[in-house]
């Protein structure tokens, strides 16, 4: 097994003006991804804790300029897929809809309208909400898939709440597939398939079973679902779950779906109790011809730092490329393993 987690410690310098101007030394912590080496740094930045934002004007102002996705309008308003993908026109898995995205990321672009409420709350979603609309994309997935065997990489992916990204305040996800890589899934593949020649074995399983051992920053396993703290943060709170017996999310079974949305709901449970009302989900996947590779999904939390909005994207991930977080994994673990063991 060849997992390995590097920290470097930088040390930093200075007068302290809230300790009379005595000599002070502050850590940063550099630590690199065990897979890809990309670089994370947790910084010593005070972290207060967020207070809990008033949506109330946020909504009422979505309502104000409209929603296409609301039940009253989504029919008349909202694109149709091209009758050679899905004669149906629109995909129905319970409440959730899958229409076509009019700013399309790729060659099969989706928009999975996740509920008929126009606002609802980090932990307002229901278990057959989410299992539906994951459901629905895969599904989409599947029907692209049978088309176009070409589109081969495909991702089902959630900006929840403005400061993820979304333009609408109603739950979507994106479901897209094409026939080339993003950066990440690029690095993601290349990197496992290249661990698995190097060690003759999967880097999903081995990350897991030694986080298992670790402890820290291992949260629970659920069937054939493991829940962990991302070493290298990409957000103060940064989780992943690894699908073990899975490497294309096409193959992904209904039970699958049940177990993983019922994490799903743990974590975002456990953000909403920290005032977090924003994140981003990605479900990564592999093609099926793929070896080395496990589905997994990265769920990061996202909202303003201070009282004035600020992005907590500043130049550092945007320009250096590498993420920041002034949250630790292994609190983040601590945290969950708290919310999986009292049933939250
Ligand atoms: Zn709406």
């Amino acid at each position: 097994m060849k997992i390995c987690f590097e920290t470097v410690t930088r040390q930093a310098k200075f007068l302290d003006p809230t300790r009379g101007f005595e000599p002070r030394t502050v850590s940063t912590e550099i630590r690199r991804d065990p897979l890809t080496g990309e670089g994370g740094r947790i910084l010593a930045f005070p972290s207060r804790p967020t207070p809990r934002p008033d949506l109330d004007a946020l909504v009422k102002l979505s309502r104000e300029i409209g929603c296409p996705f609301c039940p009253d309008v989504i029919d008349k308003v909202t694109p149709i897929f091209d009758p050679d993908l899905i004669p149906e026109g629109r995909l129905h898995v319970g409440e959730a809809t899958v229409l076509p995205n009019l700013g399309p990321y790729d060659t099969y672009s989706g928009l999975t309208i996740i509920t008929r409420e126009h606002f609802v709350p980090m932990s307002g979603f229901s278990q057959a909400q989410l299992v539906d609309a994951f459901v629905a994309g895969q599904t989409y997935l599947q029907r692209v898939r049978e088309k176009d065997p070409t589109a081969a990489y495909c991702s089902i992916n959630w900006n929840y709440m403005p400061p993820a990204g979304s333009t609408m305040v109603h739950p979507h996800m994106q479901p897209f597939a094409g026939s080339g890589q993003s950066n990440r899934e690029r690095l993601l593949l290349d990197s496992s398939a290249r661990y698995l020649v190097e060690n003759k074995s999967v880097f999903w399983l081995d990350l897991v079973e030694e986080e298992q051992r670790q402890g820290a920053r291992f949260i629970a396993q659920e069937g054939s679902i493991a829940w962990l703290a991302s070493f290298a943060p990409r957000s103060p709170k940064d989780v992943m779950a690894v699908f073990l017996d899975r490497s294309n999310l096409l193959d992904i079974t209904g039970g699958e779906f049940q177990t993983f949305v019922d994490g799903l709901r743990r974590t975002m449970r456990y953000f909403d109790k920290l005032n977090l009302y924003s994140m981003n989900l990605t479900l990564f996947s592999a093609p099926a011809d793929a070896e080395g590779f496990r589905v997994h999904a990265r769920i990061v939390s996202r909202a303003p730092i201070s009282p004035v909005m600020t992005s907590d994207r500043n130049y550092f991930p945007v320009l250096h490329g590498e993420s920041l977080s002034t949250g630790r994994p292994e609190e983040t673990a601590a945290g969950l393993r708290e919310s999986w063991s009292c049933g939250a």
